[in-house]
């Protein structure tokens, strides 16, 4: 069976068979009962700016591609306003006003130029480290409940679709070297002209782009009748195995279908090391939603995720990408920049449903990125935190990692069901 993947992942030491047994027996029911709690199923996002990269090609209209708003009563009050708890700026613990008012006494001390050279040096300091660009503070950002709007088949295909997927490998993907194709789409065979990072660069996307398609092929609407609302109350919604065999058979692809596959394990691993990394860090975080027993439960549940996390054998060695020399701070820099530009392209899909999902799984990747080469998490051998800076993350920043891990983590469990399927 094609999608009876064996051996190493690609760029790690890690097997396919450890991921397998680790993630649909241990970690794909814990993430499936974690991420129903309030803290993690309302992200707030913006999907109405404007593509900047090309004239709109007018949204689609498509009723499975519509986004159902949360009503301003349906979120939790700890929610709205609140960053997390190490975030000084905005919160509304007691502890928190104490600090503040402590920043207000010491911002009187300093004169207004200082100041304001303050406050553009920490703007600066957090925006070398991101990988995504996402402005919430601005008109048209709003929260969306995550479990009315599952990531599904939504009709969303042709010229469209294929332009932003086209942009992200051809424009936005390091390429090859010393080859030329008007292929837009990278051969697995040409990565050996590549760097590592480079080549991980790529197989981190494809990875993503693998995982979506195989939760539209798993998540299929089977039967449609007219007159449909886009609850679709009627609608039969299961696995498409004849659309999976199109999307992934090495017959439909030209042979790289499952190398696809085996991407999705490879992103899947950078997003695990990314979540041990920041173990510390997150199960320090106070999950506040303003329901204290809510709030208790999930502390629990990311307490017992983190710890079966930190025990997985394999972990992604991030140290050995952008070793020292002033080249790989170069590479560094563009992976970053390319990353970033991809973040943007979200704001180019023309279906408002693939849209929310494309930025929230970015943003996740994003925010492992940030976590495995920002800086701010590197621990010396005793473990303690190298880089005296404060390190942060955003209440939306954790929201979309672990709500990424979790879409990464159904996938490599209903890739399960297709080959049981199949079998
Ligand atoms: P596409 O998936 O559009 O791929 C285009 C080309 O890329 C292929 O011909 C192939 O050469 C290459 N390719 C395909 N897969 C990979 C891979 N894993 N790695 C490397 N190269 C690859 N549709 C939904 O129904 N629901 C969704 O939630 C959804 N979300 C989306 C989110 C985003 C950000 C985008 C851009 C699209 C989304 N889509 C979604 C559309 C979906 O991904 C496909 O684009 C669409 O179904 C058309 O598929 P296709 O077979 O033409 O190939």
């Amino acid at each position: 069976c094609f999608c009876q993947l064996q051996g190493k992942i690609d760029e790690c030491s890690c097997n396919i068979h450890t991921v397998d047994s680790f993630n649909n027996v241990k970690l794909f029911p814990r993430l499936r009962s974690l991420l129903i709690k309030d803290y993690f199923r309302f992200f707030k996002v913006n999907l109405k700016r404007p593509c900047p990269f090309w004239s709109d090609d007018s949204r689609c209209a498509m009723r499975y591609c519509h986004v159902e708003y949360c009503e301003e009563n349906a979120i939790p009050a700890g929610i709205k306003g609140h960053k997390t708890k190490h975030n000084k700026y905005t919160s509304n613990t007691q502890e928190n006003c104490t600090e503040h008012h402590n920043l207000g006494y010491l911002n009187k001390t300093l004169s207004e130029k200082a100041q304001h050279d303050m406050e553009k040096w920490a703007a600066y300091d957090d925006a070398q480290d991101n990988f995504c660009v996402e402005d919430l503070q601005g008109e048209g950002a709003e929260y969306v409940d995550l479990l009315l709007n599952p990531e599904r088949f939504t009709g969303y295909s042709g010229e469209s679709a294929h332009r932003i997927w086209r942009s992200i490998y051809l424009e936005n993907c390091f390429r090859p070297k010393e080859t030329f194709s008007f292929n837009p789409y990278i051969q697995t065979a040409k990565l050996n002209n590549m760097c590592l990072e480079e080549r991980a660069f790529y197989r981190a996307i494809s990875g993503l782009h693998a995982s979506i398609n195989i939760h539209l092929c798993s998540n299929y609407l089977l039967s449609s009748k007219n007159g449909l609302s886009f609850k679709d109350p009627n609608g039969e919604w299961g696995p498409n195995l004849e659309e999976f065999i199109k999307r992934f058979s090495p017959e439909f692809t030209n042979g790289e279908g499952p190398n696809w596959l085996r991407n999705l394990y490879f992103v899947y691993l950078i997003e695990l090391r990314a979540l041990a990394k920041a173990a510390p860090y997150l199960e320090r975080e106070d999950y506040y939603t303003g329901n204290e027993s809510e709030d208790y439960d999930t502390r629990m549940a990311m307490k017992d995720l983190l710890s079966l996390i930190k025990k997985f054998p394999d972990h992604f060695d991030e140290t050995t990408m952008f070793r020292g020399t002033k080249e790989a701070q170069k590479l560094k820099y563009e992976f970053k920049q390319h990353f970033r530009n991809i973040t943007r392209i979200m704001d180019c899909v023309g279906c408002d449903k693939c849209r929310l999902w494309g930025k929230l799984q970015t943003q996740g990747l994003g925010t492992a990125l940030k976590i495995l080469f920002g800086g701010q998490f590197d621990y010396d051998p005793s473990g303690n935190l190298m880089n005296k800076m404060e390190m942060q993350l955003q209440r939306n920043e954790i929201v979309s990692l672990l709500n990424a891990v979790g879409r990464l983590s159904t996938s490599i469990y209903k890739l399960d069901d297709f080959r049981q399927m199949l079998r």
